[in-house]
């Protein structure tokens, strides 16, 4: 049981781009239009048709989603809004472009989404929005936070970064907010290298994301003036400059014809993980619960110190040395720099996050993974569970 000397690799992520979206990026890029055009306007009406939505406003990131949808919330200096600790700094750092608070909340112990316990107890008068994040593909307990929301006075955007394909009860996350952020970055679940979405069922949000996507510009306002209007436009807003372009929304056009399939992939990878976990106690796997869609963007195991004498770090590395690729999602925010100096927070405030990141290890999930990678990354695991048994 010495390290292993074959030269098999298995990768963290490799995105699943293959000849019919070379072909079509290729193809676009032809066409002459290589910004914003048709392509991204086909993407955006399949993407509506696919969640079941109204409106689908393509953008550069999700963190342009996240603030595009802040700002369509009307969120003001001061103001306060909910996030998980546990999450990547885009959900968190839109709040503070608005010169308003990040109020960080724990996580619940079973699928590490934002606790709604601890999200209750940290409402004060200023708070003015929740933003709860559907970890790893495993959708939030939307019926509890939208509850939470209404009496409190709460807007929820929802962080869907990690959820797609996801629903919740038989709805498609995307649907049951105001608004619901998706990210196309290059190791999410459905890519286009960079890219985001925001979706809602809202007219006027819509509207108002759609004016300040690109530089608070309406050509809407002129067409009240004449008949054609073709160059006039009228600047309403201060803007920004998120919008996603043609090539891109070709990728995710081809991305979106297969996220079933590659979905399904991930179930596969997923089930034969749980399976040959179950009988290892040195790691703890995923659980799921009822009525739920998981989107599988993450596979989360973490490890257990009653059964393995080395710590997550270690395991990694032994990983590693085994060609396994593996990453940590996440570093909860109240631990960087930026949260403790600005906000405050400090190591203990969050005691779920802060055991769960200790702990945790994301194994490789994605479609292209053969038997043969996910054999290997379960006959590592094994291996090291038997070297380092307590
Ligand atoms: C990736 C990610 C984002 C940011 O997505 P971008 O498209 O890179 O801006 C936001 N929230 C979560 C939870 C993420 O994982």
């Amino acid at each position: 049981m010495t390290t292993s000397t074959t030269t098999k690799s298995v990768p963290f992520h490799v995105p699943s781009i293959g000849e019919e979206a070379i072909r079509a990026v290729t193809e676009t890029l032809e066409s002459g239009w290589i910004t914003t055009g048709p392509k991204t306007r086909c993407f955006e009406e399949a993407f509506a048709r696919f969640i079941g939505v109204r409106h689908a406003l393509a953008v550069s990131s999700c963190t342009a989603a996240l603030h595009l949808s802040l700002d369509a919330a009307r969120l003001s200096e001061g103001a306060e809004v909910l996030v998980p600790t546990l999450t990547f700094a885009a959900t968190a750092e839109v709040v503070a472009y608005f010169k308003a608070k990040p109020v960080l909340v724990d996580v619940d112990p079973l699928h590490f989404n934002l606790s709604l316990e601890d999200a209750r107890r940290k409402i004060t008068p200023k708070t003015r929005a929740i933003i709860p994040v559907h970890f790893g593909g495993h959708p939030c307990l939307m019926d509890s936070i939208l509850d939470l929301a209404a009496t409190s006075g709460l807007t929820v955007i929802e962080d869907a970064a990690h959820a797609i394909p996801a629903k919740y009860r038989g709805q498609n996350i995307g649907t049951l907010s105001p608004m619901t952020a998706f990210s196309f970055y290059a190791t999410k679940t459905l890519t286009t290298g960079e890219g985001g979405m925001v979706t809602t069922n809202d007219d006027s949000l819509a509207n108002r994301v759609s004016l300040m996507r690109l530089h608070g510009m309406s050509r809407d306002a002129w067409k009240r003036y004449t008949a054609e209007g073709t160059w006039r436009y009228e600047i309403t807003e201060a803007g920004y400059k998120y919008n996603l372009t043609d090539p891109q929304a070709a990728l995710g056009l081809v991305q979106l014809s297969n996220c079933e399939e590659m979905w399904r992939r991930r179930v596969e990878i997923a089930q034969k993980y749980d399976s040959a976990l179950m009988s290892l106690e040195a790691y703890g796997s995923p659980q799921v619960a009822q009525d739920v869609q998981h989107a599988w963007h993450l596979y989360v195991v973490l490890v257990e110190p009653f059964a393995l004498r080395i710590h997550r770090d270690q395991v990694i590395e032994e990983l590693r040395q085994r060609g396994i690729g593996t990453s940590v999602h996440f570093i909860p925010l109240h631990l960087h720099p930026y949260y403790q100096r600005t906000w405050g927070y400090r190591l203990g405030e969050f005691p779920v996050a802060e055991d769960y990141f200790d702990r945790c290890i994301s194994l490789p999930i994605y479609p292209s993974m053969t038997d043969e990678d996910i054999n290997h990354v379960i006959e590592a695991l094994q291996d090291i569970s038997i070297k380092f048994r307590r």
